[in-house]
């Protein structure tokens, strides 16, 4: 994908515009001598932009519009130190509605619907941006927010709440409530759209089976306006991202340079027409790939796969960019194996080379388990593993997230 004459002289205005309001990121491009972009080549060289730089400037250095313009501020959840400030104009709070209303289209949801709201409301960009895209399409909001079980079922039940918007965990404790409960006819829930989460394949299955509803996975962080920013449609081949308002590219985050479309590497996100906080190249961290060709939907928006991971959990092979979560699946398509494994990756007389150690219960042969593993591991990344099945219970186990990854090239 490369960028489009629209979308540069978007960026072009994006970057006038901050530059003439003298904030913290237009002093910044100011003082590496960006003035704008007129090329392809010059928007490849303009530097990205991290969460650091967010977080230096806080509170409001991020503000490229006059105090009377902000009508409403959003932070990000900052795990530690000092949390990250966007703030908002009326434009930029509508254009994140009728995203997201897209985002509801593109999912099947009409007016018809009743959209139980789980997510929170407050700093963070969930709940309010569900509530505004249901307004804005003119469906029913039901702004429940989280927790409080019993009360978000009487909900359910007395209202007849047709899609529910949820993380997955909170999507599977209900799941799991109504089951126990044995309230399932008294359900009406044909949709979940699932926001922001890193979920596998299994979690979905059972939400899915469990409930009996269709899923979407909704994209989005705050920085760049909140969730709803992309959203796969009902042919499930990828997140349709709007490109009309963003401008998506996927970058080898050890060398920065755009990787060729199908190929995995990290988010970067340039915004083509906020006015509060626009930011050019922003690194996500998240992973994901450009799905090349055509959704069967017939939309031009562009489409990305599943969120893999962090970039910080990137391992590089052979040079490929492989990530822990592409060889979890496939180890998670194999029933005989437990959910514990091991990578290593070592440097063997001149070559990258990876050893994958997996549990299984001791029913199967071992050495056909290890090469239908490598088979299927290779039709995933492209190079085949050495894979060593050990007996169940084998592999280290700890209260905290396990260690699974070891790059042995460096040490
Ligand atoms: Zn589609």
């Amino acid at each position: 994908m490369t960028i489009s004459k629209e979308q540069l002289a978007q960026v072009d205005v994006q970057i006038k515009r901050l530059i003439a309001a003298d904030n913290f990121y237009g002093r910044k491009l100011k003082e590496i001598g960006v003035d704008g972009v007129s090329s392809v080549e010059d928007f490849e060289k303009l530097p990205f932009s991290q969460k650091q730089d967010l977080r230096d400037a806080y509170p409001l250095g991020l503000a490229a519009v006059p105090d009377e313009e902000i009508v409403r501020i959003h932070s990000s959840s900052g795990t530690t130190g000092v949390p990250v400030i966007i703030p908002y104009t009326k434009k930029d709070v509508e254009d994140w509605a009728i995203m997201f209303a897209r985002c509801y289209e593109f999912a099947g949801i009409t007016k018809q619907d009743r959209i139980h709201i789980t997510p929170g409301y407050g700093l963070w960009t969930a709940g309010i941006g569900f509530q505004a895209g249901c307004e804005r399409l003119g469906a029913m909001a039901i702004p429940l927010g989280p927790g409080n079980t019993d009360k978000q079922l009487q909900m359910m039940t007395d209202l007849g709440s047709t899609v529910l918007c949820a993380t997955s965990s909170y999507a599977l404790l209900l799941a799991e409530e109504i089951e126990k409960r044995g309230i399932k006819d008294k359900i009406k829930l044909k949709k979940g759209v699932i926001g922001s989460e890193r979920w596998g394949e299994k979690m979905r299955t059972r939400i899915r089976t469990e409930l009996g509803i269709e899923l979407y996975d909704i994209y989005g962080l705050t920085e760049i306006y909140g969730p709803g920013i992309g959203i796969n449609c009902k042919y499930d081949t990828g997140m349709h991202i709007w490109d009309d308002y963003l401008y998506l590219e996927i970058i080898d985050p050890e060398t920065g340079k755009n990787v060729p479309d199908g190929e995995w590497g990290e988010i970067v996100l340039t915004t083509l027409v906020k006015e509060g906080a626009p930011l050019i190249r922003y690194r996500t961290h998240d992973i994901s790939r450009i799905i090349p060709g055509e959704c069967p939907c017939g939309s031009k928006f562009p489409r990305i796969d599943v969120i893999a991971g962090r970039s910080d959990d990137m391992m590089k092979i052979k040079g490929v960019n492989v990530f822990p979560k592409q060889i979890e699946e496939v180890l998670a398509s194999f029933p005989e194996l437990s959910s514990e494994y091991q990578i290593h990756i070592s440097h063997l007389e001149g070559r990258d080379t990876m050893r994958i150690y997996v549990e299984t219960n001791g029913t199967v042969d071992f050495a056909d388990m290890a090469k239908r593993v490598a088979e299927r591991v290779k039709s995933r990344i492209g190079f085949t593993p050495l894979v060593k099945v050990v007996e169940l219970g084998v592999l280290p186990r700890s209260e905290k997230k396990s260690k699974r990854v070891f790059d042995e090239r460096y040490d």
